[in-house]
């Protein structure tokens, strides 16, 4: 026995005498062997059987040697299947034509069994090597999981399965909470150990057959087929507390070990059934991903409807003095965002104040002299910056001004304005008495 799998090979010829005679030495070497006697019957054969090499006659009535292998290297399906030629002595141009073919060798008849066996163990070799090959392609080196290419190929076939089923699908995109500190404080090595672990976990986590992939830096993405949202929404939240609870062990550069807490923001989409593309539902899910940002971070948003999360943030633990409050900011995500160092909030604050005080006088100016760009561009920095200082109130009243102008609804503006107008004096005026008391 020279084999170490039991390959399953299937031997195409319309003489029986010599199909008889190949399964008998095949066997004989321990390969599964297949028998069809015309190209008809091996097509049907190689629909239905994982085959993993293929000894084709060149000459049979009916469909012949030649054509089986033309369709057969132009089947994404098949074409990696070895196929190794039998032809006569003196079917010269023959062999050469099917080698042009895609053929990946002949052997000619009456053959000799050691040679037959030589040849099939060289292309079953070259076989396994290409497929590792095409698997490597598609794995992301570091973490193991599918890379960007490799998650797409798989979501895709789950996003056409789902849609030939009429079943809906979750698309999630997770990505790691300021990770670039991660690697700024504690060294690129560390960040890779996070990646590795974040990895490790996301496999744990969810179901074997969850498509699991790193689509960028610290960016990862799922595609959960057969789950229902409040389903695929609870694994994705056991994920989240999973790695905000569990430090991951890494050594700092001075050699010492430390332990790690990160978090992760999450954004989740469920497509409609029967209606999937692969395309649109990453974009969706990321742009869910983008709001989880921009409220705050470690938590997961869904545009089929959010879950109260509001109780998960509460847990978030950041030590804070009380003399640092800021009437309007909650100063459990803004000192959060920067990863709990409460003087570089207090810097941010401080900015915050110098470049947006102003900007209730400025957006209400772009307003009155209907300039869609200005209102455009203050109200969507003034969005980004009032998460990101934690005032969440502010947020709250400026995104709906900001969805108010991006959909052109000017009659809405005013309206919207006013509230934001009132929670940014409040805002401001707390930064100002407070830096004032910290000079006197
Ligand atoms: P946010 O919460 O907004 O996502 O902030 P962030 O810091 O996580 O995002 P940003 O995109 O600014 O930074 C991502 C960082 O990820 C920057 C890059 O150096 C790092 N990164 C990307 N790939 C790798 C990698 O393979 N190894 C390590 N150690 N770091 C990586
Ligand atoms: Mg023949
Ligand atoms: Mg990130």
């Amino acid at each position: 026995m020279g084999i170490d799998k039991n390959y399953r090979i299937l031997a195409v010829d319309d003489a029986k005498d010599t199909l008889m005679l190949l399964e008998f030495d095949l066997a004989e070497e321990g390969y599964d062997v297949y028998t069809a006697d015309s190209g008809e019957q091996a097509l049907s054969m190689i629909e239905s059987q994982d085959i993993d090499l293929i000894l084709l006659d060149m000459y049979m009535p009916g469909i012949t040697g030649l054509e089986l292998l033309t369709q057969l290297k132009q089947n994404p399906d098949y074409k990696n299947i070895p196929i190794i030629m039998l032809s006569a002595s003196d079917d010269e141009n023959q062999v050469v034509s099917a080698l042009e073919l895609g053929a990946d060798d002949y052997v000619t008849k009456p053959y000799i069994a050691k040679v037959l066996l030589a040849r099939m163990k060289t292309s079953l070799r070259l076989l396994e090597k290409t497929l590792e090959l095409e698997r490597l392609a598609k794995t992301d080196f570091l973490t193991k999981l599918s890379n960007k290419g490799g998650f797409e190929e798989l979501a895709h076939k789950a996003v056409s399965q789902a849609n030939r089923e009429n079943q809906s699908l979750i698309m999630a995109m997770l990505d790691i909470d300021l990770f670039k500190h991660v690697n700024d404080t504690y060294g690129h090595e560390a960040g890779d150990v996070v990646l590795i672990e974040f990895a490790k976990r996301m496999r744990e986590c969810f179901r074997d057959y969850d498509i699991v992939g790193r689509v960028g830096g610290e960016e990862f993405a799922i595609c959960m087929p057969n789950i229902s949202l409040d389903n695929a929404y609870n694994a994705c939240e056991r994920f989240r507390s999973l790695i905000e609870e569990q430090p991951i062990s890494i050594t700092q550069s001075c050699g010492k070990p430390h332990d790690l807490s990160i978090t992760v923001s999450i954004g989740l989409i469920q497509g409609t059934s029967g209606q999937l593309e692969y395309e649109e539902l990453l974009k969706q899910a990321d742009v869910n991903l983008y709001e989880a940002k921009n409220s705050g971070r470690n938590t997961i948003k869904t545009s089929n409807g959010d879950q109260d999360i509001s109780e998960i943030q509460e847990e978030q633990i950041v030590n804070t003095s009380d003399e640092s409050q800021f009437p309007g900011i909650d100063m459990e995500i803004g000192v959060g965002n920067v990863l709990g160092d409460e003087s570089l909030f207090k810097d941010i604050v401080h900015m915050f104040y110098e470049d947006h005080s102003k900007d209730g006088e400025k957006i209400k100016q772009a307003i009155e002299d209907s300039d869609q760009g200005a209102c455009k561009h203050l109200v969507h920095t003034l969005k980004g910056v009032s998460c990101s200082v934690g005032a969440m109130n502010l947020f709250e009243h400026v995104k709906l001004l900001d969805v108010a102008i991006n959909e052109h609804k000017t009659d809405e503006y005013l309206t919207l304005f006013s509230p934001v107008e009132h929670e940014l004096a409040l805002v401001m005026q707390g930064i100002e008495k407070a830096l004032a008391d910290r000079l006197s």
